[in-house]
């Protein structure tokens, strides 16, 4: 299995950097997803792995082989890196069966009939569509075709898949199944997934490392967890999370984090006192809490939405100029127009530099 690394790799299209300068080590064996908003540069980058785009300038080798370098114009065809492509569009051939859809690739291989059966048979298991190889693509539901696409990719082992918003056809329950057996696919096979999208719910859920582009520029690469608890810059805070973070202009110094317009003075906990200067203070909408009396750890302010949503109730409590996302237990006793004391859990409180918005404890 490979482990891919990108240096320097640059793509541009006439006056429009699709892709800038990007350094990237995708690790042998990882479910690696590439995250961003739309025109990020996140296709661009995968279909340069794949070799159907030619980079502009840099350095790309998988498995410790150079399939691309623009000093000495080094380019290995996309047939020759090894590589499965599965796409949003699955493009099965609509005259074929399953079965034959998926025996495509070793066809053109010509391989031996009984090696093929063998193969197709296999991957049909390892995807959960025996029994559906008479059928033609049209008699399929979209999970199934999608199904079928992924097992035309699995069948030729390539060492590595790549993978283009391959869920984003199918209605949401499919996709929460697909999701999980993907996931599973990867646990039990060890290949290496390089996985395109831009819902970062679907990045969080499957991935070993995320990587978070936006305007073609990589901002941070790090395991969901890290991304979500430890983001690089106010960009990949916000991007990341189904409750916005919330972000709040602020000054700290001697342990204590204030901002005087909103009446806010708080005692930071003991992992954060060295935290000094102008920041931008950043808390996810469950660490906040409604708190029955004022102390030294909240703030106060009137109640400007409740919104049940099963098995929680997002409040928005303005303080200021701010609407602050609070993620509060169901059954909650509040009510819209109320005065409330919201209290900040500081020990998972993100800084960042007001200006720069970097993480200040990141490193
Ligand atoms: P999406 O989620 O919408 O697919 P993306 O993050 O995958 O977006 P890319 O498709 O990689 O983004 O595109 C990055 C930038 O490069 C965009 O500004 C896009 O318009 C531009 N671009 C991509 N392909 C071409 C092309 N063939 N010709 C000109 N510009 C292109």
């Amino acid at each position: 299995m490979p482990e891919i690394v990108l240096k320097n790799v640059t793509k541009t299209f006439g006056s429009v950097c699709a892709v800038d300068d990007l350094d990237l080590v995708i690790p042998d064996g990882s479910f690696f997803t590439l995250l961003g908003p739309s025109g990020c540069g996140k296709t661009t980058t995968l279909r340069m792995i794949a070799g159907l785009e030619k980079p502009t300038g840099g350095v790309i080798t998988i498995g410790g082989k150079t399939v691309f370098d623009s000093s000495s114009w080094t380019i290995v065809p996309p047939g020759k890196r090894n590589v499965g492509l599965v796409f949003q569009s699955y493009a099965l051939w609509p005259h074929m069966t399953v079965w034959d859809n998926i025996a495509f690739p070793l066809t053109v291989k010509k391989l031996p009939m009984e090696e093929r059966k063998a193969k197709v048979d296999a991957v049909m298991q390892q995807v959960q569509i025996t029994g559906l190889g008479k059928r033609y693509p049209h008699e399929l539901s979209g999970g199934q075709q999608q199904r079928v696409a992924l097992a035309r990719e699995l069948v030729t082992g390539a060492d590595l898949l790549l993978m283009d918003e391959p869920l984003s056809n199918l209605d949401a329950q499919l996709r929460l199944e697909m999701r999980a057996e993907l996931k599973k696919l990867h646990r039990n096979t060890g290949q290496t997934i390089v996985y395109v999208t831009h819902d970062q719910l679907e990045a969080m859920t499957m991935s070993t490392h995320i990587a978070i582009m936006k305007d073609g520029l990589l901002h941070q690469v790090a395991s969901p967890d890290d991304i979500y608890c430890k983001p690089a810059n106010t960009f990949v805070a916000e991007f990341i999370g189904g409750l916005p973070i919330n972000l709040i202009e602020a000054s700290a110094s001697g342990g204590i984090i204030e901002n005087e317009q909103l009446h806010m003075r708080l005692e930071l906990p003991d992992i954060h006192k060295t935290v000094k200067g102008k920041v931008t203070l950043g808390m996810r909408p469950e660490e906040l809490r409604i708190a029955n009396a004022p102390s030294k750890t909240t703030v106060k302010g009137t109640v400007d939405s409740v919104l049940p949503a099963g098995s929680e109730v997002l409040i928005r409590v303005r303080i200021g100029e701010y609407g602050l996302n609070i993620k509060e237990r169901r059954g909650i006793s509040i009510d819209m127009g109320e005065e409330a004391y919201v209290d900040f859990n500081l020990g998972e409180a993100v800084f960042f530099d007001a200006d720069s918005g970097v993480n200040l404890l990141a490193g």
